[in-house]
């Protein structure tokens, strides 16, 4: 029965798909370090170290910044979960499946939801919001999702954020996919709570969400009439753990807070803003070789992600049978469309350490060999 199980010995990829993607080998070498205790003083200096390197990359002064443990959806239950009391009004914008999930985390929270739609592949707009934030009074939150990894959509911020905060409303981001491809801005966007993950453009392995909260967002959860739903997400027992007390929670995935800490030091080597031109310039590269293919994208221009691109997938050709080609003759992984888009879309992602000018010659040489 043993001898069944050989040494581990996954196949060699190259991550293109909505996530996760390729890991930096300084990440991987960082996770193999010896472990230390979740209280050792050198392991609190580490949490220390990245929770600033969380807050530039956020680019905020938020106190309130760490990484809960577990992948993206846990930083999105973390923002619902301590915002949200049965009975509070909050509106969502729905333009994908992460939209949506954002309506079945709040709504599980007892909230009553406000839904605002947008098709796939659209943003949603600021009359959207002011319309919504007129006719319903004593909204509580409003949430878009900044990069919708499902089509490839970049939701900007601003106009949004000044209309929730004339409303009195707190504005809530998903940054899973934006946070270190393009610009987030916590603090000049005023967003007062987003979560990430690490498996995105940070190119960590899946495992933590960062998480970023302002004054007013705290000043709200200090407010709570009830207690947090949640035992393994409240945040009034978890800052007491990443904040000067130190107490225990819960066990800190140790290797996992190494990784994080090691790819955001990446990321500022090279510089937030040369990052994001590195992820705008290889993605519209991308993008121009795709419809030099003759190929058409689903997200208009203006409003196009440069890490995750929506390619409608030519009549006639099987979607499944290509992906597979690109996964077992070139070792390339890419994602299929989601919801309305699945069997009409790839997903193709480029993102942090999968973000280089070979992967995306490969991928365009890859794809034209195969659709030939
Ligand atoms: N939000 C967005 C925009 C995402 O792309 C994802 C994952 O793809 C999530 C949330 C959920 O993150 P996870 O799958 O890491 O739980």
């Amino acid at each position: 029965m043993r001898a069944m199980f050989k040494e581990l010995n996954p196949p060699s990829r190259v991550l293109m798909g909505p996530g996760p993607s390729d890991v930096h080998p300084r990440v991987l070498k960082a996770m193999a370090t010896p472990l230390i205790g979740h209280l050792d003083p050198s392991f609190l200096q580490i949490m220390n170290e990245t929770m600033e390197l969380m807050r530039t990359v956020f680019e905020t002064k938020n106190e309130l910044t760490l990484a809960m443990s577990g992948t993206g959806s846990s930083g999105m239950e973390t923002v619902f979960v301590n915002l949200l009391e049965p009975g509070d009004k909050v509106v969502i914008g729905v333009n994908g499946l992460f939209g949506e999930r954002m309506v079945d985390v709040a709504e599980r929270c007892g909230a009553e939801v406000i839904r605002i739609e947008a098709s796939w592949g659209d943003i949603i707009r600021p009359e959207q919001v002011e319309e919504v934030l007129q006719e319903h009074a004593g909204v509580k939150a409003v949430a878009v999702v900044h990069a919708e990894t499902s089509t490839g959509a970049l939701q900007p911020l601003s106009e949004i954020s000044q209309l929730v905060h004339e409303h009195e409303a707190l504005l809530i981001v998903d940054a899973v996919t934006s946070l270190g491809g393009v610009k987030v801005g916590i603090d000049e966007n005023e967003v007062d709570a987003c979560y990430s993950g690490t498996q995105k453009c940070i190119s960590a392995p899946p495992g933590l969400s960062p998480v970023t909260f302002s004054r007013r967002a705290a000043e709200a959860m200090a407010k709570r009439k009830s207690k947090v739903q949640s035992w393994y997400l409240d945040l009034s027992m978890i800052q007491n753990y990443w904040g000067q007390e130190r107490f225990y929670h819960h066990t800190a995935p140790i290797s996992m807070n190494y990784a994080l800490r090691e790819a955001l030091r990446i990321v500022m080597e090279e510089g937030l803003e040369n990052t994001w031109e590195r992820h705008w310039k290889l993605g519209r590269a991308l993008q121009s070789g795709l419809e030099g293919m003759g190929l058409s994208l689903h997200v208009a221009e203006n409003i196009r992600l440069p890490q995750l691109t929506s390619v409608y997938i030519p009549d006639g050709v099987e979607d499944t049978l290509v992906r597979k080609q690109l996964l077992e003759q070139y070792g390339i992984e890419i994602g299929g469309g989601l919801g309305a888009l699945k069997g009409k879309v790839w997903r193709v992602g480029l993102m942090g350490f999968s973000c280089q000018p070979r992967n995306v010659l490969l991928f365009l040489a890859a794809l034209e060999e195969v659709l030939a």
